[in-house]
């Protein structure tokens, strides 16, 4: 089978300019049916056509064609790690080792933000939601065909620092408007979480998102810690807090919760809800009702952290939107966000293949206040897509698709075409 595709690669390569023709065994996009045997016609980087084939049609190449994905949610500057950081519990514990990590590593991220953005093109990943510190000038250069929507991490609990962290959260939307629609990089802004932000803070940083009609992007609901700090302003926070010097009890009186957050976001544009791991009945009927949050669900570092399974059936089923991100390589092994498709599809057989797809497309595309267009494969649009190879053949799609050699052999992105290093290893065995 690597054979075909390498012999396919040269042959398509050799036609450039003119009309070409593949046809390939499955065709999947967002909230479709599968299609099985199928004809895309394409000339100078746009699909012309796309027929359909009759079952004994030849010369066709045992591949998934998908959209180009997106990762809702990573953090780039950690993509130079090799294997997650430890202790993953507790949560504490894995952040400290997080802040250690970051301290010593100095100016090596501009160069993990690189290694991040090559190893998600790889993986077809052309959209990306990073959450960007000080990394942020290496972007411009590097971007490398992906959008990057890039969110200005803000970390504050003191007053008296709120006005100097606002200033630099607006210079940094000025520096990247997202205006033009050649833009490659556009900025967004990212309160941490709820026990890093002061809450004067955070409130003008969404009134500051407002404004400038950016995108807001917060860790939300991540582990039962952050709940008690709220409402109780007790827990394991308050040592951590203390440990950084950083505990103020005026800060946390208690009494809060996530819902005060999420009421404030939706006064965004957009506005992403990161992991949302521990949202209540409640917290969940209100995303439902504001189409404009998405809940960022990361499959495998949730794994990582051991946490109780996900709500996202019930985020689903009460008509919420969910998308799908890698986190960063400090909890998670690689960047791959069709392992994390792949993760969810055999984790919960309930969700259907075509919509667990737009959750690693065009909904988390939206999501990030990105286009669809880029993320679906339709005739007249420019062809972007990812050629999946398998060494197993079932004949059942989500028997496939949940497979684990089922991989991203290729990349096909306008007239251009690459193949992956490691799947190349494998076409030239
Ligand atoms: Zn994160």
């Amino acid at each position: 089978m690597n054979r075909i595709l390498r012999s396919w690669k040269d042959d398509w390569q050799s036609q450039i300019g003119r009309e070409r023709i593949f046809r390939v065994r499955w065709l999947l996009n967002p909230d479709q049916p599968p299609l099985e045997n199928v004809e895309i016609v394409e000339q100078y980087g746009r699909i012309a056509e796309i027929r359909r084939l009759s079952a004994s049609a030849r010369d066709v190449l045992p591949v998934i064609l998908i959209p180009t994905l997106v990762n809702a949610h990573t953090h780039l500057e950690f993509s130079s790690l090799s294997e997650p950081i430890h202790p993953a519990l507790p949560f504490q514990e894995w952040i400290n080792a997080v802040i250690r990590w970051r301290r010593d590593c100095g100016t090596m991220r501009g160069e993990a933000v690189r290694r991040g953005l090559a190893e998600s093109l790889e993986n077809g990943v052309t959209s990306v939601g990073e959450i960007t510190t000080s990394a942020h000038v290496c972007l411009d250069h590097i971007t490398q065909g992906c959008s990057v929507v890039s969110f200005h991490e803000v970390i504050g609990l003191q007053q008296e620092r709120i006005p100097e962290l606002l200033a630099l959260a607006a210079t940094n939307l000025s520096e990247y408007p997202g205006f033009s629609s050649d833009d490659s990089i556009v900025g967004g802004i990212s309160p941490h979480a709820p026990y890093t932000v002061h809450p004067e803070l955070f409130a003008s940083l969404v009134e500051l998102a407002v404004s400038r009609n950016a995108v807001i992007a917060m860790h939300l609901a991540e582990t039962t810690d952050e709940l008690e700090l709220l409402h109780d302003g007790k827990g394991r926070f308050v040592d951590f807090l203390k440990g950084l010097n950083l505990w103020n009890s005026a800060t946390f009186p208690g009494g809060r919760s996530i819902r005060d957050f999420l009421e404030q976001l939706v006064h965004a544009r957009r506005a992403l809800a990161i992991h949302g791991n521990y949202f209540s009945q409640d917290d969940i009927q209100f995303v439902a009702r504001h189409a404009n949050v998405a809940t960022v669900f990361c499959p495998r570092t949730h794994a990582f952290f051991g946490h109780p399974p996900h709500p996202i059936r019930q985020l689903l089923a009460a008509g919420a939107r969910v998308v799908l991100g890698t986190d960063s390589r400090a909890s998670n092994p690689d960047l791959s966000l069709w392992k994390e498709l792949q993760f969810v599809a055999t984790n919960f057989p309930d969700i259907s293949i075509p919509r667990l797809l737009a959750m690693a497309t065009t909904d988390a595309a939206d999501a990030l206040g990105l286009p669809i267009k880029s993320h679906q494969i339709c005739a007249g649009a420019e062809l972007q897509c990812v050629m999946l190879t398998s060494e197993h053949d079932s004949g059942d799609l989500r028997g496939l698709v949940c497979h684990p050699a089922t991989q991203p052999a290729a990349v096909l992105i306008g007239e251009r075409l690459s193949v992956s290093p490691p799947i190349d290893e494998n076409l030239r065995g």
